[in-house]
């Protein structure tokens, strides 16, 4: 028999009205032939309000114990969701993420999934019953529960969907699937039926927030099929899937702007080995990520290089540089906080032409100057400033027809 697993985010299992709908769609599926795993999540604001419940008591709470706090706003959410079944007349079973030994390291809230044991729940499966897991949550090889990373239920998901061997896992969620844009800024985004795991990842990251990056990571890995849908309608939502050959006629699929970044530069280094080395490990040592890394010879003698980073690791990037300034003979060091990126992103790319000259003639044509730009292979992005993002944004949209399905798009954009 085929399995289904269908995950359900807080706000699709906030009351008892909204547990109720999510396990209809459950018994719907057994209907139609499938043995079904649910993956819920907290319910509603759960989570955030056992994180300030912890800090009331504690700054800075062991991650131990935090682990051991947050999960049960998930055990609470299954063992709810079991009852509503079982008042509806069908069997089920809810676990937690130990009793099916979700094994994970022993990264306190933050843990990575190791292993998983699928047979407590194909044994469950087998007798009929609809298994519920708790998102979000494992246990380390010491017994101990970890949790996934806030917004981890999604990995939970399609990671059972891998190790189970499922057709499909669906993502039900408080909007109708992905869009070509964020419609807060660019209020015509159109819906996209299809995307690729890499264009996924590129958008997740890039700060598209529907879904957990990781959870797509293990998509592509495992080539689970993943279908992000609402849950309050029955409208087909967002697949994303491995590639196919039709992909590549869209261009570009997304556009994101990312604000709260900043850039650092550091201007005329010593254009001799070892300095960048030098530069980023300091950069390491603080703790700091850092992307868009780019270096330029400027003379025989110097070279200027620069990077972004999260506006929140600023200071801790600045004291880094400052630090190491003298040691590389940096004549200064910039910082510039008040920019955005813009980015577009599609797997279509690879294989058109005139992808950057659109975009940057749209820009021009809006009258946004561009700061700097990086690339990837199905990836542009532009650094604007911040106070022309939205703008920026807008023209890009228009230039590519991010406002149409892409079936509706002239063939050039
Ligand atoms: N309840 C957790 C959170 O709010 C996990 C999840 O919802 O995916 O982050
Ligand atoms: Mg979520």
């Amino acid at each position: 028999m085929a399995i289904i697993v269908q995950k359900f985010g807080g706000t699709s299992v906030a009351d008892a009205a909204k547990i109720r709908r999510a396990a209809e769609r459950a018994i719907r599926m057994v209907k139609e032939g499938y043995q079904v795993v649910v993956v819920a999540s907290a319910r509603g604001k759960q989570t955030d309000q056992l994180v300030s419940d912890a800090l009331e008591l504690n700054p800075n709470p062991p991650k131990r114990e935090m682990d051991q706090l947050l999960s049960t706003g998930e055990q609470q959410t299954v063992s709810l969701m079991a009852m509503a079944l079982d008042a509806m007349g069908h069997d089920a079973i809810s676990f937690t993420g130990g009793q099916i030994r979700m094994l994970t390291d022993s990264v306190h809230t933050n843990a990575r999934i190791k292993s998983i044991g699928a047979e407590r729940i194909h044994k469950q499966l087998d007798k009929g019953k609809i298994v519920i897991v708790a998102g979000f949550q494992g246990v380390d090889e010491y017994e101990n529960i970890t949790t996934l990373g806030r917004g981890g239920s999604d990995t939970t998901a399609v990671a059972l969907a891998a190790a189970l061997g499922a057709e499909e896992c669906e993502i039900y969620t408080d909007v109708d699937g992905i869009y070509t844009t964020d419609p807060r800024m660019f209020k015509d985004a159109a819906k996209i039926d299809q995307i690729s795991y890499d264009e996924m990842l590129e958008l997740a990251s890039l700060g598209a927030g529907v879904i957990h990056t990781r959870a797509v990571g293990f998509g592509k890995k495992y080539d689970v099929k993943m279908h992000i849908r609402s849950s309050s309608e029955e409208t087909i939502g967002t697949i994303i899937t491995h590639e196919v050959p039709q992909m590549e006629g869209v261009v570009v699929t997304g556009a994101t702007v990312q604000k709260d970044m900043a850039k650092i530069g550091l201007v005329g280094v010593d254009n001799v080995p070892g300095n960048a080395a030098k530069i980023f490990a300091c950069l390491a040592n603080a703790k700091v990520v850092v992307n868009d890394i780019v270096q330029t010879e400027v003379s025989a003698e110097k070279a200027n290089l620069s990077f972004m980073i999260g506006a929140s690791d600023l200071a801790a990037a600045q004291e880094a540089v400052e630090t190491i300034k003298n040691d590389v003979n940096c004549e200064r060091i910039f910082v510039r906080e008040d920019i955005a990126e813009i980015s577009v992103v599609g797997v279509g790319m690879r294989t058109h032409y005139g992808v950057a000259d659109k975009m940057f003639s749209a820009l021009a044509k809006a009258k946004v100057n561009i700061d700097s730009i990086t690339t990837s292979e199905i990836r542009i992005s532009c650094i604007v400033d911040k106070d022309q993002a939205k703008e920026a944004l807008e023209a890009v949209c228009i230039a590519f027809e991010l406002d149409k399905p892409s079936e509706e798009r002239s063939q050039a954009s």
